[in-house]
């Protein structure tokens, strides 16, 4: 056999080594993006059906898929979201409960206040031992264990409960 030709054979080998190596490659690139792509939109989406067409266009078409899923998919994932959703629902009970009134004069009130600082009416006993803020109903003192007196929660002094603010929207 001519060196040549064996030279060339060696060459074609060594070429087609080359090809399906690259070919392995883009392949396994090909599914891990694929896979990149369903295992994002099951962190973000909660629909099946959703997650299902997701996985499939980060298969079909490749490489341009994941891209136009990047475009597309939600912002945020589902914990991202729940935790929002829970900081907004505390900070609205934050509001509700810092929106009372005095059952009296209606001026605006803290849940910590003894007596309304506008017309003096008396909103809660405070506790005999610490001097927290007590609710009606209380029977002990949450701050210190001090027992409430019955006198003190059936009251001489009328307390009224205190509600809510209207909203004015
Ligand atoms: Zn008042
Ligand atoms: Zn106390």
């Amino acid at each position: 056999m001519p060196i040549a030709a064996t030279d060339s054979l060696v060459d074609a080998s060594t070429w087609a080594v080359a090809r399906n190596l690259s070919l392995f490659l883009v392949v396994v690139f090909w599914l891990a993006t694929a896979y990149w792509v369903l295992a994002d939109a099951r962190r973000r989406v909660d629909d099946p059906w959703l997650v299902a067409t997701a996985g499939l266009l980060g298969l079909v078409p490749p490489f341009v898929g994941p891209v136009v899923y990047l475009f597309f998919r939600p912002p945020e994932t589902i914990d991202e979201r729940r935790e929002r959703e829970l900081e907004m629902r505390a900070i609205e009970a934050r509001l509700a409960e810092s929106d009372l009134c005095c059952p009296v004069c209606r001026g605006r009130v803290d849940s910590s206040y003894l007596v309304c600082p506008v017309c003096t009416t008396r909103l809660k006993h405070a506790c005999a031992e610490c001097g927290a803020p007590l609710e009606p109903i209380w029977q002990a003192c949450p701050y210190c264990a001090t027992p409430v007196p019955p006198a003190a929660i059936t009251g001489g002094d009328a307390l009224q409960p205190l509600r809510p603010r209207r909203r004015s929207r």
